[in-house]
């Protein structure tokens, strides 16, 4: 029998390179747990049950292209829409022999943090079932967490990979910008978006993320990687330092039992050898979350145009009149929350507005980035809490878009000035699991590997979800 509740991607592997287990056999046990823990849990919009790889099974969010797999973003507008390539990052893991799972579950076009603007209904979480996984990538996260993928890919624009890996428990990077293609990913908000992995642990995290980086042809916006990725061994954090940005611990808004995990981690980043010292990011913490929702509906309202009705998906057209089939698909098609953007950021780019809102947020962003550089002048990183909140009720947020959007403060920031961010799980509070953020330099992956690696050997936190623990398949 296999425990995939606690198999790492890394023990997987271990079990196939031995022979101990077939592929297949592999892939039928996570097939098993998804069919029996999945109905509650919707964290798969749907499943692959051919076996296309002799490597460890994975999952994908639904908005990275599959050759032959229905792909929809999470939306009812790309309903029936089956993809005839393969994104990048599906070429780079069917190369590596990763068979797909199946593909995850998702805020409509990764816009939320709590997968209830899904097009198909909310993803549950596994550690409580009546409180939202995170988002956008909730279904990811949460079927890490639930042993219904052993590793999963999920996309972080403003911290859809950060926040929703620290709701549920495992960990999650968001890469430097332009380490890994966005060729085939259905486009939020391009200057933005990156695709990360979500795993059990650091190890699997580097992994992954060594499968899928390096520049492609198919996007001029990514580079070649300075170096190899190295896989973390290391138990140390000597001649590390860590900044914590006061405007972040002081931030209204973090619950005090987030703040004492994210505390006691730092207190053993210290034994570790860390020097652990207080720092400035007073613009970015500021006006962090208004440049980036300028920034990122306007550019998702010219994305989002392509989804019309004439080439992909849902297509309303009993009028047979052009204009009208526009609206009406479009109008059927998406949900409040990508119909709330699109205005907004059609707004934002309008003649006459352009300069007072887009042009001043890309100003703004260059500040935050350079506040950033500033505070790495004295600091190799950066460490906060990923999400102000533990995993909240579902429904909670719903009906107050702007207590949706705050999820994202401590993520956002780094987003927008380009940087690596790693969360890793540091601890319990109200049962529920806290999210501990690692900010980087630009291509400061490896750094990152080696620092959570370290922490996460020291915290020797239960990444399985107690409610599950007992049910062990
Ligand atoms: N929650 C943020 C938003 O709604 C970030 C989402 C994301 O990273 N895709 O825009």
């Amino acid at each position: 029998m296999i425990d995939t509740l606690r198999l790492t991607a890394e023990e997987a592997s271990g079990l196939l390179e031995r022979g101990e287990v077939s592929p297949a056999e592999l892939h039928a046990a996570y097939l098993g747990a998804i069919e029996e823990r999945d109905g509650e849990l919707n964290a798969y919009l749907r499943t692959v049950a051919e076996l296309d790889g002799e490597g460890v099974p994975i999952a994908f969010k639904d908005l990275i292209s599959t050759r032959g797999v229905e792909t929809t973003a999470g939306s009812r507008i790309l309903s029936g829409y089956t993809p005839v390539f393969d994104a990048t990052v599906a070429t780079r893991c069917r190369e590596a022999g990763l068979p797909l799972l199946g593909k995850t579950n998702m805020d409509e076009f990764a816009m939320g943090s709590s997968t209830e603007n899904s097009g198909f209904g909310p993803t549950r979480n596994p550690w409580d079932p009546e409180r939202v996984p995170g988002g956008s990538s909730g279904g990811s996260a949460a079927a890490v967490a639930a042993g219904l993928a052993p590793w999963a890919l999920g996309s972080d624009t403003g911290g859809s990979v950060k926040q929703p890996a620290a709701l549920c428990g495992v960990v999650g990077l968001r890469p430097t910008y332009g380490t890994v293609s966005r060729y085939g990913i259905l486009a939020f908000a391009s200057s933005l978006d990156q695709i990360g992995p979500l795993t059990k642990t650091v190890r699997d995290c580097a992994l992954l993320y060594r499968t899928i980086a390096g520049r492609d042809p198919c996007d001029s916006t990514t580079v070649d990687l300075p170096g190899p990725v190295e896989l973390p061994e290391g138990e140390d954090l000597r001649r590390v330092r860590i900044g914590l940005p006061r405007q972040m611990l002081e931030l209204e808004g973090i619950e005090p039992g987030v703040a004492r995990a994210v505390e006691s981690a730092l207190d053993l980043a210290r034994e570790l050898g860390a020097e652990v010292a207080e720092c400035e990011l007073p613009r970015s913490v500021e006006y962090g979350l208004p440049c980036y929702y300028l920034i990122a509906p306007a550019e998702a309202s010219s994305n989002l145009a392509r989804y019309d009705g004439v080439r992909y998906g849902l297509r309303v057209d009993e009028a047979w009149e052009l204009d009208a089939m526009y609206e009406r698909t479009r109008d059927a098609g998406f949900g409040d929350e990508p119909k709330r953007r699109i205005m907004l950021g059609t707004y934002a780019l309008s003649a006459g507005y352009y300069e007072a809102y887009y042009g001043q947020a890309q100003k703004v962003r260059t500040l935050i980035r350079r506040e950033h550089e500033a505070v790495f002048e004295c600091f190799d990183l950066i460490a906060s809490a990923t999400s102000p909140t533990v995993a909240f009720p579902l429904g909670a947020k719903t009906q107050n878009p702007l207590a949706m959007y705050a999820s994202d403060l401590l993520t956002i920031p780094s987003n927008l000035a380009g940087l690596p961010g790693l969360s890793i799980p540091c601890g319990l509070a109200d049962a529920l699991p806290v999210g501990l953020q690692l900010i980087g330099p630009q291509f400061s992956e490896n750094l990152l590997f080696r620092a959570g690696h370290a922490l996460e050997q020291a915290l020797a936190f239960d990444a399985v979800p107690a409610r599950l623990a007992g049910a062990a398949t």
